[in-house]
């Protein structure tokens, strides 16, 4: 038996599901989880010791690949001097500093340990800030699972969601609104009727969880007027985008300055770090300073911060981002051609270092166009590239990622692998 069946089977008997957070279980695609035993570069190896080509990276934060030796060698001499003091350290002001200096838009920052808790902290800021209860989020667009961002998008006109989880009171989502990305007209709609609410708007600025979708220029400059007119706090949420689609993250490309900024993964450079920051003003209604609780026993952890300034450090690099972007570019150009050669429909886009593939004549610009794309070519294709050694995403929806370590003779190996793929499932 493969030794990932065998801890598959093991750890269902003491973890719900085997996994311990739901993708990682193939629930979209079938079959056997592969366990992971060690990485390095591009690639990790299973627990049947079998090598893959990693378009995962940990869903995001890899972003120099695996292992790199300069972070590992920061987390062990970080691990050196002790692992958490609750109380503040150098380190955690100079990632506040290096954070500050990469986004304009950021004057303050507070760090936390996840995604989900920056998303849920930047939420009730903006709450406390503007005194309104109001905030508005896209279909597709995922922000961590706190309860009032649990939400599906109502039916028919209702914009006010419904828990789109089980344990979550309506009540705790009846204050979220949820409307459809790229959809200007909505927003102004929404705004004209109920714009003196609305504490905030939340979005992923180039979605990643709803496969790779990007949002056009008017939306975002709609959004930036709209929300500065009505006084409500724009949130980027950043923690996939950034410092993986630029160095000035999305909102640079976009040329936008949210009020608030989200961040995770390639922030902290694979351990337990994410963080929310933004305008002076609004940041000084944070405890100490403010009435806004919060807080976080692991907050700024020493080898987070570690390794996070580590990666920070490498990923200014002159030309970093340049061939990041330029790699990934040829890989989901590659597969859009490979893919026509074997007449299977398929489209791609990428920005920075995060690709798309979709299994539709056209790059989706919402939530609904995303998920009419074709799975069951999706399934078949992903354990085609599995078999070949090529990890990708194990769902439809979620955006790829590629690291500096992919060079470009891995690209190519990668695309001459998904043409045997295409040919197969055609
Ligand atoms: N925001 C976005 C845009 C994300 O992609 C994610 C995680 N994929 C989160 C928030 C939540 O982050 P975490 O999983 O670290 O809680």
């Amino acid at each position: 038996m493969s030794r990932n069946l065998e801890l598959f089977e093991r750890g269902k008997q003491v973890i719900p599901g085997g996994v311990n957070s739901p993708v990682r279980a193939f629930g979209q695609v079938g079959g056997t989880p592969r366990f992971v035993k060690r990485a390095e570069g591009a690639f990790f190896w299973d627990a049947d010791d079998r090598q893959y080509l990693d378009y995962v990276g940990s869903w995001g934060p890899a972003i120099l690949g695996h292992a790199h030796p300069d972070v590992v060698k920061a987390v062990q001499e970080a691990a050196t001097d002790g692992l958490s003091f609750g109380a503040p350290t150098e380190g955690e002001v100079e990632i506040a500093e290096e954070i500050c200096r990469l986004l304009p838009s950021v004057e303050q920052v507070r760090l936390v340990s996840s995604g989900t808790e920056a998303t849920m902290s930047a939420i009730r800021l903006a709450r406390g800030f503007t005194g309104r209860d109001l905030i508005v989020k896209f279909e597709g667009c995922y922000h961590g699972h706190s309860d009032s961002l649990l939400v599906k998008a109502g039916s028919g006109l209702l914009t006010f969601g419904n828990p789109s989880s089980g344990g979550v009171p309506a009540d705790c989502t009846r204050h979220t609104m949820v409307l459809q990305y790229n959809d200007v007209q909505q927003l102004a709609d929404t705004f004209k009727d109920l714009g003196d609410k609305i504490a905030c708007v939340i979005l992923e600025p180039i979605a990643g969880n709803m496969n790779l979708i990007q949002p056009s220029a008017e939306f975002v400059q709609a959004l930036r007027s709209l929300t500065e007119q009505h006084g409500a706090v724009l949130i980027y949420d950043e923690v996939m985008t950034g410092f993986r689609v630029a160095l000035e993250c999305a909102q640079g490309l976009h040329g936008i300055t949210p009020d608030l900024t989200t961040l995770g993964k390639v922030v902290g450079g694979g351990m337990p770090l994410a963080a929310f920051g933004g305008r002076a003003d609004i940041m000084a209604k944070i405890a100490p300073l403010g009435n806004v609780y919060q807080a976080g026993t692991l907050s700024g952890n020493p080898l987070s911060v570690a390794a996070g300034l580590a990666t920070l450090r490498l990923i200014q690099q002159p030309g970093f981002h340049a061939t990041l972007g330029a790699r990934t570019a040829r890989l989901a150009q590659g597969l859009a051609e490979t893919a026509r050669k074997a007449g299977v429909v398929l489209s791609s886009d990428s920005v920075g270092g995060m690709f798309g593939f979709y299994f539709s004549e056209q790059v989706p610009t919402s939530y609904a166009e995303a998920t009419r794309c074709d799975i069951e070519r999706f399934k078949r294709f992903f354990h085609a590239m599995l078999e070949e050694g090529i990890y990708l995403a194990p769902s439809a929806y979620e955006a790829g990622f590629v690291s500096i370590a992919h060079d470009d003779a891995l690209i190519e190996r990668t695309l001459e692998a998904a043409a045997r793929a295409f040919a197969r499932i055609a």
